[in-house]
Protein backbone atom coordinates (compact mmCIF):
# COMPACT_ATOMS: atom_id res chain seq x y z
CA UNK A 1 0.00 0.00 0.00
CA UNK A 2 1.13 3.76 -0.98
CA UNK A 3 2.73 5.75 1.44
CA UNK A 4 0.46 8.96 2.22
CA UNK A 5 1.54 12.20 2.26
CA UNK A 6 -0.40 15.02 3.82
CA UNK A 7 0.69 18.60 2.77
CA UNK A 8 0.11 21.62 4.14
CA UNK A 9 1.61 25.50 4.16
CA UNK A 10 2.90 27.18 7.21
CA UNK A 11 4.51 29.76 8.87
CA UNK A 12 5.84 32.46 5.91
CA UNK A 13 6.92 29.79 3.14
CA UNK A 14 7.08 26.41 4.78
CA UNK A 15 5.21 23.08 3.94
CA UNK A 16 4.18 20.63 6.19
CA UNK A 17 4.29 17.21 5.86
CA UNK A 18 2.18 14.75 7.33
CA UNK A 19 2.93 11.17 6.24
CA UNK A 20 1.01 7.59 6.84
CA UNK A 21 2.10 4.17 6.09
CA UNK A 22 -1.64 2.96 4.80
CA UNK A 23 -0.40 -0.50 5.36
CA UNK A 24 0.13 -0.45 9.66
CA UNK A 25 -1.20 3.33 10.20
CA UNK A 26 1.88 4.47 11.04
CA UNK A 27 2.12 8.08 10.60
CA UNK A 28 5.33 10.37 10.81
CA UNK A 29 6.38 14.30 10.62
CA UNK A 30 8.49 15.34 7.86
CA UNK A 31 10.16 18.49 10.16
CA UNK A 32 8.64 20.84 12.55
CA UNK A 33 8.27 24.01 11.04
CA UNK A 34 5.54 25.11 13.73
CA UNK A 35 4.67 22.64 16.10
CA UNK A 36 0.93 24.27 16.48
CA UNK A 37 -0.02 24.12 13.53
CA UNK A 38 1.43 20.42 13.01
CA UNK A 39 -0.66 19.27 16.48
CA UNK A 40 -3.62 20.56 14.93
CA UNK A 41 -3.13 19.13 11.39
CA UNK A 42 -2.65 15.82 13.24
CA UNK A 43 -6.33 16.51 15.13
CA UNK A 44 -8.14 17.31 12.04
CA UNK A 45 -6.75 13.83 10.31
CA UNK A 46 -7.38 12.19 13.81
CA UNK A 47 -3.76 10.91 13.45
CA UNK A 48 -1.52 9.92 16.01
CA UNK A 49 2.51 10.56 15.56
CA UNK A 50 5.03 8.09 15.87
CA UNK A 51 8.38 9.53 14.44
CA UNK A 52 9.46 12.96 13.16
CA UNK A 53 12.18 13.08 10.67
CA UNK A 54 14.16 16.45 10.30
CA UNK A 55 16.25 17.28 7.48
CA UNK A 56 18.50 19.60 9.06
CA UNK A 57 19.04 21.53 12.58
CA UNK A 58 17.42 25.29 11.03
CA UNK A 59 14.80 26.71 13.71
CA UNK A 60 12.05 26.50 11.26
CA UNK A 61 12.48 22.70 9.98
CA UNK A 62 13.40 21.47 13.92
CA UNK A 63 12.46 24.26 16.02
CA UNK A 64 8.46 22.24 16.96
CA UNK A 65 10.56 18.95 18.36
CA UNK A 66 10.32 19.31 21.57
CA UNK A 67 6.82 20.53 21.29
CA UNK A 68 5.44 17.68 19.48
CA UNK A 69 7.12 15.19 21.10
CA UNK A 70 6.06 16.23 24.69
CA UNK A 71 2.53 16.15 23.34
CA UNK A 72 2.54 12.74 21.14
CA UNK A 73 5.42 10.88 22.68
CA UNK A 74 6.58 10.52 19.03
CA UNK A 75 10.47 9.43 18.39
CA UNK A 76 12.75 11.77 16.62
CA UNK A 77 15.21 10.94 14.02
CA UNK A 78 17.67 13.05 12.16
CA UNK A 79 20.82 13.94 11.72
CA UNK A 80 23.32 14.83 15.03
CA UNK A 81 23.18 18.72 13.98
CA UNK A 82 19.39 18.93 15.39
CA UNK A 83 20.71 18.68 18.88
CA UNK A 84 22.53 22.19 18.80
CA UNK A 85 18.51 23.50 19.22
CA UNK A 86 16.52 20.34 19.93
CA UNK A 87 15.60 16.50 21.60
CA UNK A 88 17.07 13.99 19.37
CA UNK A 89 16.11 9.99 19.78
CA UNK A 90 18.13 8.60 16.95
CA UNK A 91 21.16 10.19 14.99
CA UNK A 92 21.00 8.81 11.06
CA UNK A 93 23.23 8.87 8.62
CA UNK A 94 24.31 7.92 5.15
CA UNK A 95 23.25 4.38 4.46
CA UNK A 96 21.10 4.30 7.45
CA UNK A 97 17.27 2.99 6.87
CA UNK A 98 14.72 4.70 8.81
CA UNK A 99 11.00 1.96 8.65
CA UNK A 100 7.49 3.33 9.07
CA UNK A 101 5.59 0.54 9.28
CA UNK A 102 6.44 -1.44 5.84
CA UNK A 103 7.92 2.28 4.38
CA UNK A 104 11.42 1.74 3.66
CA UNK A 105 13.17 5.77 3.55
CA UNK A 106 16.45 5.42 3.17
CA UNK A 107 19.01 8.31 4.46
CA UNK A 108 21.54 10.28 1.92
CA UNK A 109 23.53 12.45 3.12
CA UNK A 110 22.83 15.82 1.14
CA UNK A 111 25.31 18.51 2.61
CA UNK A 112 25.51 22.01 1.98
CA UNK A 113 23.03 23.85 3.11
CA UNK A 114 23.62 22.86 6.27
CA UNK A 115 26.80 20.20 6.96
CA UNK A 116 24.89 17.62 8.32
CA UNK A 117 21.46 17.78 6.28
CA UNK A 118 19.69 14.56 4.84
CA UNK A 119 17.49 13.35 2.59
CA UNK A 120 15.00 10.83 2.74
CA UNK A 121 14.25 8.64 -0.11
CA UNK A 122 11.28 5.76 -0.16
CA UNK A 123 12.40 4.30 -3.37
CA UNK A 124 8.87 1.94 -3.37
CA UNK A 125 6.89 4.51 -3.67
CA UNK A 126 9.08 7.03 -5.62
CA UNK A 127 9.27 9.65 -3.26
CA UNK A 128 12.01 11.93 -1.77
CA UNK A 129 11.51 14.59 1.59
CA UNK A 130 14.81 16.87 0.51
CA UNK A 131 14.26 19.56 2.85
CA UNK A 132 16.58 22.80 1.79
CA UNK A 133 18.62 20.86 -0.90
CA UNK A 134 16.82 20.61 -3.88
CA UNK A 135 14.02 23.43 -4.52
CA UNK A 136 11.37 23.82 -7.51
CA UNK A 137 13.65 25.37 -10.29
CA UNK A 138 16.20 26.53 -7.40
CA UNK A 139 18.79 24.44 -4.11
CA UNK A 140 19.18 25.83 -0.61
CA UNK A 141 21.60 28.80 0.29
CA UNK A 142 25.48 27.74 1.26
CA UNK A 143 25.14 28.73 5.04
CA UNK A 144 27.53 25.83 5.96
CA UNK A 145 28.51 23.50 2.98
CA UNK A 146 31.06 24.27 -0.12
CA UNK A 147 29.69 24.69 -3.63
CA UNK A 148 31.09 21.68 -4.13
CA UNK A 149 29.63 19.78 -1.32
CA UNK A 150 26.04 21.06 -2.28
CA UNK A 151 26.68 20.13 -6.03
CA UNK A 152 27.52 16.19 -4.63
CA UNK A 153 24.03 16.32 -2.75
CA UNK A 154 22.32 18.00 -5.84
CA UNK A 155 23.88 15.45 -8.33
CA UNK A 156 23.04 12.37 -6.13
CA UNK A 157 19.02 13.84 -5.87
CA UNK A 158 19.08 13.95 -9.54
CA UNK A 159 20.38 10.53 -10.05
CA UNK A 160 17.10 9.50 -8.45
CA UNK A 161 14.41 8.12 -11.25
CA UNK A 162 12.55 10.51 -13.07
CA UNK A 163 8.95 10.01 -11.58
CA UNK A 164 10.68 11.00 -8.34
CA UNK A 165 8.00 13.08 -6.51
CA UNK A 166 10.35 15.77 -4.59
CA UNK A 167 9.08 17.53 -1.35
CA UNK A 168 11.06 20.45 -0.91
CA UNK A 169 10.03 22.06 2.42
CA UNK A 170 9.18 25.79 1.01
CA UNK A 171 7.61 27.13 -1.69
CA UNK A 172 10.24 29.62 -3.70
CA UNK A 173 9.16 28.41 -7.09
CA UNK A 174 7.89 32.04 -8.67
CA UNK A 175 11.04 33.78 -7.27
CA UNK A 176 12.97 30.93 -8.58
CA UNK A 177 12.01 31.06 -11.39
CA UNK A 178 12.24 35.01 -12.19
CA UNK A 179 16.19 34.15 -11.31
CA UNK A 180 16.21 30.82 -13.80
CA UNK A 181 15.05 33.26 -16.70
CA UNK A 182 17.76 35.53 -16.30
CA UNK A 183 20.74 32.43 -16.96
CA UNK A 184 18.64 29.99 -18.89
CA UNK A 185 16.53 31.59 -22.02
CA UNK A 186 16.10 28.12 -23.33
CA UNK A 187 11.96 27.65 -24.76
CA UNK A 188 12.07 24.59 -22.11
CA UNK A 189 12.27 27.23 -19.22
CA UNK A 190 10.59 29.83 -20.79
CA UNK A 191 7.12 27.34 -20.66
CA UNK A 192 8.43 25.84 -16.83
CA UNK A 193 8.37 29.59 -15.59
CA UNK A 194 5.02 30.29 -17.64
CA UNK A 195 3.34 27.47 -15.66
CA UNK A 196 4.69 28.21 -12.50
CA UNK A 197 3.52 31.83 -12.67
CA UNK A 198 0.51 30.72 -13.66
CA UNK A 199 -0.05 28.12 -11.01
CA UNK A 200 0.80 30.66 -8.52
CA UNK A 201 -1.74 33.29 -9.85
CA UNK A 202 -4.72 30.57 -9.09
CA UNK A 203 -2.68 30.20 -5.51
CA UNK A 204 -1.94 26.59 -6.66
CA UNK A 205 1.10 24.54 -4.76
CA UNK A 206 3.95 23.95 -6.79
CA UNK A 207 5.77 21.27 -4.39
CA UNK A 208 6.26 18.57 -5.10
CA UNK A 209 8.34 18.28 -7.86
CA UNK A 210 9.79 15.61 -9.85
CA UNK A 211 13.46 14.83 -10.52
CA UNK A 212 12.38 14.84 -14.27
CA UNK A 213 10.94 18.41 -14.14
CA UNK A 214 13.81 19.28 -12.46
CA UNK A 215 16.18 17.98 -14.67
CA UNK A 216 14.58 19.40 -17.27
CA UNK A 217 14.80 23.23 -15.89
CA UNK A 218 16.48 23.75 -12.95
CA UNK A 219 19.69 26.02 -13.25
CA UNK A 220 21.30 24.62 -10.86
CA UNK A 221 21.00 20.67 -12.07
CA UNK A 222 21.70 22.43 -15.19
CA UNK A 223 24.49 24.35 -14.46
CA UNK A 224 27.04 22.38 -16.80
CA UNK A 225 24.93 23.13 -19.56
CA UNK A 226 24.76 26.97 -18.77
CA UNK A 227 28.37 27.26 -18.77
CA UNK A 228 28.82 28.46 -22.48
CA UNK A 229 26.51 31.34 -21.06
CA UNK A 230 28.32 32.52 -17.95
CA UNK A 231 31.57 32.40 -19.81
CA UNK A 232 32.70 29.44 -17.77
CA UNK A 233 34.45 27.24 -20.97
CA UNK A 234 36.60 25.05 -19.34
CA UNK A 235 35.24 25.15 -15.55
CA UNK A 236 34.28 22.09 -13.66
CA UNK A 237 30.67 21.40 -12.93
CA UNK A 238 31.04 21.61 -9.36
CA UNK A 239 32.26 25.61 -10.20
CA UNK A 240 29.76 26.00 -13.14
CA UNK A 241 26.87 25.22 -10.07
CA UNK A 242 28.91 27.71 -7.82
CA UNK A 243 28.64 30.39 -10.12
CA UNK A 244 25.03 29.68 -10.54
CA UNK A 245 24.46 29.61 -6.83
CA UNK A 246 26.80 33.08 -6.71
CA UNK A 247 24.40 34.84 -9.16
CA UNK A 248 21.34 33.93 -7.27
CA UNK A 249 22.73 35.03 -4.28
CA UNK A 250 23.43 38.61 -6.14
CA UNK A 251 20.55 38.24 -7.77
CA UNK A 252 17.42 41.49 -7.21
CA UNK A 253 14.58 39.80 -9.48
ZN1 LIG B 1 17.27 25.56 6.23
Amino acid sequence: MPLKVHQFPCLSDNYGFLIRDEATGRTACVDTPDADAILAQLDELGWGLDLILNTHWHPDHAGGNAKIKQVTGCQIVGPKEVTRIAPLDRPVGEGDVVELGDTRFEVLETGGHTLGHLSYVDRADRIAFVGDTLFALGCGRLFEGTAEQMWTSLSRLAALPDDTRVYCAHEYTASNARFALSVDHSPAMKARAEQVFAARERGEWTVPTTIGQEKAANPFLRAPLLKGGLGLEGASDAEAFAAVRQAKDAFRG
